[in-house]
């Protein structure tokens, strides 16, 4: 089979979006690049962040940026808000069905023209609430 390179770039490209769509949560680079490995063995992990951010340049996906100093991926496109665990550091999807777009927003963002929703909320997930933390020294 000839290896194209213009072809193998775009296959390359796929199976990554394939994977991060499976893993259907928010993983960093690293998490994608291990779901990878299997499909893609002689990518590197640059070559995998480089697609990324081409494939959320094409708005196939989304770079959240927002969430603390990890980059995180997300397969969603649409606006929807997330909520980040302050003690595992796990980003979870808000269903932005219950929030009514803009009506929710206070009065203080008036005069702007809301365009969507990028940040995040913050708490504790449910599996943390049931692990008890060990007191720290
Ligand atoms: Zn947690
Ligand atoms: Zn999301």
């Amino acid at each position: 089979m000839s290896s194209h390179p213009a072809r193998r770039r775009t296959r390359q490209r796929q199976v990554i979006l394939e994977e991060l769509r499976s893993l259907g949560c928010h993983p960093t680079a690293l998490t994608i690049y291990n779901a990878v490995r299997d499909r893609l063995p002689r990518v590197s992990l640059g070559t995998v962040y480089r697609n990324l951010h081409v494939l959320a340049e094409q708005g196939e996906i989304r770079v959240l940026e927002s969430l603390g100093e990890r980059t995180l991926f997300d397969h969603r496109t649409d606006d929807h808000l997330h909520v980040v665990c302050e003690r595992c550091g796990k980003v979870a999807d808000v269903d932005s069905g219950t929030i009514s777009m803009p009506e929710a927003l206070p009065d203080f963002v008036s005069g702007y023209e809301i365009t969507g929703i990028r940040g995040g909320l913050v708490g504790i997930c449910p599996e943390c609430q049931n692990t008890s933390v060990s007191p720290r020294p």
